[in-house]
């Protein structure tokens, strides 16, 4: 409903317009500063622009909520979080790893659809060379973000590109394939290529 509203802020763009033709007419004598209707439009136009804006303001403080995204894991298995500096650079700067123990259920983190499941390597280890040989899956969501999940357990996938998923749906396990030192779960959200810093839901 909020969103539906969003986009009449469009026909609150014109009410300046609306007040500038007004002045105008009133500056060129075409209405008689006497009128009582003329200031009872202004009036009228003025409240429901104030009334608008306020409206306006609300939704942007309130939309980094709609992007809520959930743990990637059990939070009874968490062991720690991590920012990773050192891998989580450029593109990546706002990934995050979670500490879990090998084998942990890697839940979705969000509603969407999967566009993407690598499940077919069983290598990883301590260095950057095992970064392309870790299993992940991809999905994306409708406000055009996409997750990326890394470190999935060979074979372990509970889901297809195309599938439809549920926030907190099992995906998969964790296994330490890819570039890993100890067992954890990467998470990334990009928008347009880039990783975005993401809001979690709070638990209780
Ligand atoms: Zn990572």
């Amino acid at each position: 409903m909020l969103e539906k509203f969003r986009k009449w802020q469009y026909v609150f763009a014109c009410i300046p317009a609306i007040l500038g033709v007004t002045v105008l007419l009133f500056a060129r004598g075409v209405i008689p500063f006497a009128d009582r209707r003329a200031w009872l439009f202004l009036g009228a136009l003025a409240a429901y622009g104030a009334v608008a804006s306020i409206i306006l303001f609300y939704l942007e403080k309130i939309r980094p909520k709609w992007n809520e995204y959930r743990y990637p894991v059990p939070m009874d298995k968490l062991i720690g979080t991590s920012d990773s500096p050192e891998s989580h650079t450029g593109r990546d700067q706002h990934a995050l790893d979670f500490v879990v123990p090998e084998g942990t259920e890697i839940l979705a983190p969000r509603a969407g659809r999967v566009l993407e499941v690598k499940e077919d390597s069983s290598e990883g280890g301590p260095d950057p060379a095992f970064a392309d040989k870790a299993n992940y899956i991809i999905i994306g969501h409708d406000d055009g973000e996409t997750t990326y999940i890394a470190h999935l357990k060979e074979g372990s996938a509970r889901v297809w590109p195309g599938k439809v998923v549920f926030a907190g749906q099992l995906l998969a396990q964790q296994g330490s394939t890819g570039w890993t030192t100890e067992p954890h779960v990467h998470l990334a959200v990009y928008q347009d290529g880039v990783t975005i810093p993401i809001r979690f839901q709070k638990y209780p």
